[in-house]
């Protein structure tokens, strides 16, 4: 399905709440960090074929004030304990209203990203589980995948240019399976 990407992707990008981990809304409890299934085992293949990994991630919980930038760099350290150190890291603090160009479905993170990776967007995928993660990625000039949870809306499972079952068949999409 779609078109084959075989051979070109040199790096992936992960939404981390709902993609990586369990989404706890807000989140500031590393106690709380739980993987989905099959990331830890998606991102050593990865790692194993020498592609790059980062985390892309919205926490407008920070501009709200429900949670600290802190309380956010403990629970990215915790899910890098249980899944793996990441290439890099992108975190969004900002909220809707201060029209930033970092969160997504703005293409900064992605942009940021692949300019501290070296790797150019063309080679790069994100994989996320909402319809702002693929629109980025589309923004971005990146390839996108949409992994649905039961709570992704319809209609941004219909927008998606790809959508799969789980991370190892997103991964498997982009022909790095
Ligand atoms: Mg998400
Ligand atoms: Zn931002």
């Amino acid at each position: 399905m779609g078109s084959s990407t075989s051979g070109r992707i040199r790096a992936v990008l992960f939404d981390r709440d709902g993609t990586l981990v369990v989404d706890v809304p807000y989140n500031g409890d590393p106690d709380l960090v739980r993987p989905m299934p099959g990331a830890k085992a998606v991102l050593d293949s990865l790692r194993d074929r020498g592609i790059a990994t980062g985390v892309v991630s919205n926490q407008s919980g920070i501009a709200r004030g429900l949670i600290s930038e802190a309380d956010v760099s403990a629970v990215n350290a915790r899910v890098e304990e249980l899944l793996g150190p990441f290439d890099v890291w992108e975190i969004c603090p900002h909220s809707d209203q201060d029209n930033c160009e970092c969160r997504k479905p703005a293409p900064g993170m992605v942009h940021s990203a692949c300019r501290r990776l070296g790797i150019d967007e063309s080679s790069t995928a994100l994989i996320g589980d909402i319809g702002a993660d693929v629109r980025a990625a589309a923004a971005a000039g990146a390839t996108g995948v949409l992994v649905p949870t039961p709570v992704t809306r319809a209609e941004e499972v219909r927008a998606a240019p790809l959508v799969a079952r789980d991370l190892a068949h997103a991964v498997a999409l982009l022909g790095e399976s």
